[in-house]
């Protein structure tokens, strides 16, 4: 390698930045633990830097890939979620910007499944209780009861990776799943698993016959018992099927009463003055969230009211946060190492160069011929 290239990371990744340096870069990271503001971001692109290195909390756009016009050829995101990143405006500079896929996948999906049953068994409540020597005597209903997960239905929106992983924990919960995607579906999974389920059964270790399978929207919200959301942040025009508020007034009153939302995928997906309203009015029965509409939680947040606090679990972006999954250096396991790789890739011109084979590049549509 000859020349020496110039990262700034808008945080700290672990060892995988010594990576970087022992390969020759240079590499500044930010020193704090919050976001830096995005005039450093632009500052720091001004200088002729050659990678960014990105989270989810970095609004990256024209703005910072005009100051690195020339000089930015990569932006390396830790996450895989990138709607911080405005793909139009890296498409016009052609500046490729890579994502941390696949090696998140089961950790958020075993969160949300976890967030799930806290929720229903009340397992925060409960706590509570007996942190607060609160805790009674042993009694069939008092002071109050949870609702199993196991041989419920669930219903999972948006059938993507996180959606399949979580999909696979609920198999072995003997829960029905009905999945809704309007973008692909995947029928060849769903047989998998309905193979899977129809197996235990003979074998007796379901009672009942499980079942999955595809259903309109709001068939799916109709019908479940629990609702997992795992799609992507798109707004108006980004999609024909945007996903901005897909949780709103109107969809919530879609849902039994005794349902369960849960929601590790992007904030803006739910309208949360909605939500706040469903759980203090009783529409539905309750909520798991681990990402807002704005991110760390304001005081003011309407989900922090008191009243909704038995039925409302509040997680803090913390889906991914697992040892491994966030720091491995590992491209197959970490987000962190598999974030460098990507960079790496771009800078170091693997694949020959082309863009388009790098598989960690995200906007490869903006460099194929
Ligand atoms: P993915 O692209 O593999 O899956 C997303 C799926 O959603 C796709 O199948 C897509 O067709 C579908 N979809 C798109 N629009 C839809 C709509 N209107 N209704 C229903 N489905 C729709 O992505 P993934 O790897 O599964 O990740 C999903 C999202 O989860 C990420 O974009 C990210 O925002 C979020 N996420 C959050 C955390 C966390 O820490 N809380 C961690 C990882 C990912």
């Amino acid at each position: 390698m000859n020349k020496k290239f110039r990262v700034f990371a808008t945080c700290d990744i672990g060892e995988a930045t010594e990576l970087l340096r022992k390969r020759g870069y240079e590499v500044e990271v930010y020193p704090g633990p919050e976001a830096p503001p995005k005039s450093l971001i632009v500052e720091k692109a001004k200088t002729g830097i050659d990678g960014l290195i990105t989270t989810l909390r970095d609004p990256i756009d024209a703005e910072v890939f005009e100051a690195g016009k020339g000089t930015l050829h990569v932006v390396a995101q830790i996450a895989v979620g990138f709607d911080n990143i405005n793909r139009a405006d890296a498409n016009r500079y052609k500046v490729p910007f890579t994502h941390t896929a696949e090696v998140l996948t089961e950790a958020t999906a075993e969160f949300a499944f976890f967030m799930m049953g806290t929720l229903a068994r009340r397992m925060w409540p409960a706590e509570h209780l007996t942190r607060e020597l609160k805790w009674g005597s042993w009694h069939p209903y008092l002071p109050f009861l949870g609702d199993e997960v196991t041989g419920k239905t669930v219903a999972v929106i948006g059938t993507g990776r996180i959606g399949l992983a979580f999909i696979k924990k609920c198999v072995g919960f003997d829960m029905n799943v009905l999945c809704y995607d309007p973008a692909y579906e995947n029928h060849a999974f769903v047989k998998t698993i309905q193979e899977i389920n129809d197996l235990r059964h003979a074998r007796g270790l379901t009672k009942e016959k499980i079942w999955i399978k595809y259903v309109p929207f709001e068939e799916a919200l109709a019908e479940a018992d629990y609702v997992s959301v795992h799609v992507p942040l798109l707004r108006e025009g980004e999609s024909k099927t945007p996903t901005y508020h897909l949780f709103n007034e109107r969809t919530l009153q879609k849902m039994k009463k005794t349902a369960f939302l849960i929601n590790t995928s992007r904030g803006p997906v739910v309208d949360e003055a909605a939500l706040a309203r469903a759980l203090r009015e009783n529409w539905i029965a309750g909520t798991a969230l681990d990402v807002y509409e704005r991110e760390p939680l304001p005081e003011d947040s309407p989900l922090l009211d008191a009243a909704i606090a038995d039925r409302c679990r509040l997680m803090p972006h913390f889906a991914s946060a697992a040892r491994i999954t966030r720091l491995s250096t590992d491209p197959d396991k970490g987000m962190a190492g598999r974030c460098v790789q990507g960079l790496i890739d771009v800078l170091e011109r693997n694949y020959g160069g082309d863009v388009t084979k790098m598989p960690y590049v995200v906007n490869k549509e903006a460099f194929s011929a």
